[in-house]
């Protein structure tokens, strides 16, 4: 079974620290996805604590919401059929040093924090976090 998704994609810091953007954006259009709406933003610590909300019992919980709100940051949300674990797949395993030739993260990745992208992990959480940046 198939059907049109949406997901939510973000550029880390790291990424668009490295003017990696473009080359990111390139490799979504690429495998099949049309980013539907788009802008970059540099988030409050405080947005990125909500962001990150049931990470917050993990000991990664402070360092990870410290990280996503030290630099612009560009927020999309992509469409494809099955985007959600179509994107899972693009962007490869957590950390770097396990994630799969050819996926954003080994290719672009520096380490399990700096991991250059973040992509929803349910059909569920995407409307959620779609609709944390982009509902009016
Ligand atoms: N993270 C980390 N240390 C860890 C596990 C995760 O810094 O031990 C960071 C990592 O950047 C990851 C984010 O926390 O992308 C969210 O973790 P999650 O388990 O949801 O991984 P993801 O869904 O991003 O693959
Ligand atoms: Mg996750």
């Amino acid at each position: 079974m198939s059907s049109l998704e949406q997901t939510l994609s973000i550029i880390k810091p790291d990424a668009v620290d490295r003017n990696l953007s473009e080359e990111i954006k390139n490799e979504f259009k690429n495998n099949g996805f049309t980013i539907k709406q788009e802008k970059k933003v540099h988030l409050e610590k405080s947005d990125a604590e909500k962001f990150y909300l049931v990470h917050q019992s993990k000991p990664f919980y402070n360092d990870l919401c410290d990280y996503l709100s030290s630099g612009p940051i560009v927020v999309m949300v992509l469409e494809k059929e099955n985007a959600v674990i179509a994107n899972r797949e693009l962007m490869g395993a957590t950390n770097p040093s396990d994630a799969k030739e050819g996926t954003l993260r080994k290719k672009y990745g520096i380490s399990i924090d700096k991991n250059s992208v973040h992509g929803s992990d349910s059909v569920i959480n995407a409307q959620i976090e779609i609709d944390f940046f982009f509902k009016s």
